[in-house]
């Protein structure tokens, strides 16, 4: 079957920011919490309008990562940076700690090198699926660009480990549909082997970490949500008071980890998918935000509910994004390639 390529597009960039939107509210609160103010989330969200009328960083800085690709015809550093530059005048909204620090010294001239915080926190994943949408028939591209493009605002291998994840999961999701549906091992296949036979330490812990979501497919929501809200997480890091509880560290690999798992357990409506992703307690909004990516370009625009795009502030300005972008991809990829072979 063809890939609608700009059905996927528009999907996944939309589904970040409904994500986004809608976990916003809930950034730092715990599931159980989350969950004592309302029996059901789509009445709620339909009477309190107003808490939810805005998206966050990740959404912002997926919109730049878009515009830097769209400028370059492709990955370009400079563009890339100069368009994080510009994110500090939108302003940011809720931005974490990692991201903001690197790139206001960006913004004086400072090297990535010299700029990058070692941070390992899910800053770079939840901005990267503009480069998996972009490369998705490229993989080696794919992975040394989500790589740069981490690096240049955290130099920890976390971080780089989960936007590699990330960008090759929304290659792999591009080409399936809800109609034919996919493999579950071979969509662990791929993202894994996107980071094997690294020498990074960690990029072997976050494979035995999501080795260990595959085999927790048939728990509950609320059980892998605990099992995962902390995966990875290190002293001092971790949060002793949040033990055995569902609330996802804002550290990659548990926040990569709780958005596949939850993604994996409602592959039948973007709906109940996003809801859940939203409300997954913790670091909420980047878990919508991640997870919406995912589900986004699995489900394409033409299967999300219309009034959920329409929450999204700027909708339309998001989806006019998506397609240039997508723009950009036909014309190196689609048309050249079928002038070649004529
Ligand atoms: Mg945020």
């Amino acid at each position: 079957m063809k890939t609608d390529y700009l059905d996927k597009f528009q999907g996944c960039l939309i589904g970040v920011a409904v994500g986004d939107t809608l976990g916003h509210p809930f950034e730092g609160i715990l599931r159980e919490k989350i969950y004592s103010r309302f029996s059901d989330f789509k009445e709620f969200i339909a009477s309190n309008k107003k808490l939810f009328n805005t998206y966050t960083d990740d959404t912002q800085l997926t919109l730049h990562t878009a515009k830097a690709l769209i400028q370059g015809s492709g990955f370009n550093e400079d563009y890339l940076i100069r368009e994080y530059v510009e994110w500090l005048e939108d302003p940011p909204i809720g931005p974490g700690y990692g991201c903001i620090s690197s790139i206001q010294k960006l913004k004086y001239g400072i090297s990535w090198k010299k700029a990058a915080s070692n941070s390992g926190g899910n800053g770079t994943t939840m901005r990267v699926s503009p480069i998996g949408l972009f490369y998705n028939k490229d993989a080696i591209k794919l992975k040394n660009f989500a790589l740069q493009s981490s690096n240049i605002t955290h130099s920890h291998p976390a971080a780089s480990a989960g936007a590699i994840v990330i960008a090759r999961a929304i290659s792999f999701l591009i080409n399936k549909t809800i109609e034919t549906e996919f493999s579950v091992d071979e969509f662990f296949n791929v993202i894994i082997s996107s980071i094997s036979n690294s020498r990074e330490e960690i990029w072997d812990q976050f494979i035995e970490i999501l080795n260990k979501v595959k085999n927790s497919l048939n728990i509950s929501l609320g059980a892998g949500l605990i099992k995962f809200s902390q995966a990875g997480v290190k002293a001092p890091y971790f949060i002793e008071d949040y033990l055995g509880k569902a609330f996802v560290h804002p550290y990659t690999l548990s926040t990569v980890a709780c958005a596949i798992f939850i993604f994996l357990k409602y592959l039948n409506s973007f709906e109940e998918c996003i809801f859940q992703l939203a409300t997954a307690g913790g670091d909420s909004d980047t878990v919508g935000a991640i997870g919406g990516s995912l589900a986004g370009v699995y489900f394409g625009k033409g299967n999300i509910p219309p009034d959920l795009i329409q929450i999204v502030r700027g909708y339309k300005d998001i989806l006019k994004i998506s397609e240039e972008l997508w723009l950009k991809f036909k014309e190196i990829y689609i048309t050249k390639s079928t002038q070649n072979h004529l």
